[in-house]
């Protein structure tokens, strides 16, 4: 098992440059984000990279060298963006959504729930200029092996992979110790109220309030679905 339950006082704070930040309101006004933000358990901070440029055009973007297709976001506007929060406080990385980069999961969403102070940089176009990648970026995260226009959707599922870990923003704790990918396997399949739907009855062992019975189960089905969904993992 590798997750990470520690005790964490502090409260996580992220700040995010982006070139669209309305399209982060909504994922970050509802359901475990919004509760980890009223809770005082993180905070979240957009900024618009445009008013960062000192172009009078407030351009963020520019031609690539080279004369290849697509644009390139300019070095100078997330460099200023980058370096006004570095000034003010220590961060413990500064990661870069991209999808030239190992792919996120659940091990590192473990990882980066222990962080204090994090910004992500969204990219647009053809990405960011190399330089920042270079300078800047501590961390590089790709949310799957497949092309979005923006990082801002990637961002987001990365803020909310992150914050359902930390102590006190589910509701239960261990709920998201037993969710898939957590030790190594995929859940095992759930079921509520009522026990027969339709004659398509709940299995029994569910519902005979041995616990032991119901975690050998449960463990079982966790393996065979891993197995039969994704073998990887178990060769892994
Ligand atoms: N030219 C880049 C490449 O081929 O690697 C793709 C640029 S993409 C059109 C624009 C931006 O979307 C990227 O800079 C990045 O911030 C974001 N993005 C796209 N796909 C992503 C993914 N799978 N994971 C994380 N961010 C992604």
């Amino acid at each position: 098992m590798f997750f990470i339950y520690l005790q964490k006082n502090v409260v996580m704070r992220i700040d995010i440059l982006t070139i669209f930040p309305d399209l982060l309101e909504s994922p970050f006004n509802h359901s475990m984000i919004k509760r980890a933000i009223e809770k005082g358990l993180a905070s979240i901070h957009l900024h618009n990279i445009r008013d960062f440029s000192t172009d009078k055009h407030k351009s963020v973007d520019d031609y690539a060298f080279g004369g290849a297709a697509g644009m390139v976001m300019m070095v100078q506007p997330i460099e200023t963006a980058i370096l006004k929060l570095t000034s003010e406080r220590q961060y413990d990385e500064i990661i870069y959504m991209t999808p030239d980069a190992t792919v996120w999961n659940q091990k590192e969403a473990n990882r980066l729930s222990m962080a204090e102070n994090i910004i992500i940089l969204c990219g647009h176009y053809k990405g960011v200029d190399q330089r920042i990648r270079d300078q800047y970026i501590t961390k590089e995260v790709s949310i799957g092996d497949y092309v979005l226009t923006g990082g801002e959707l990637a961002a987001a599922v990365l803020v909310d992979s992150v914050l359902r870990l930390i102590p006190g923003v589910l509701s239960d704790e261990t709920s998201a110790l037993t969710d898939s990918h957590q030790d190594g396997l995929l859940s095992p399949p759930v079921y509520t109220r009522p026990a027969n739907y339709k004659g398509w009855e709940v299995p029994t062992v569910l519902l005979s309030g041995n616990d032991k019975k119901i975690n050998e189960w449960r463990e079982e089905k966790a393996l065979e679905l891993t197995q039969k969904i994704r073998p990887d993992m178990i060769n892994d």
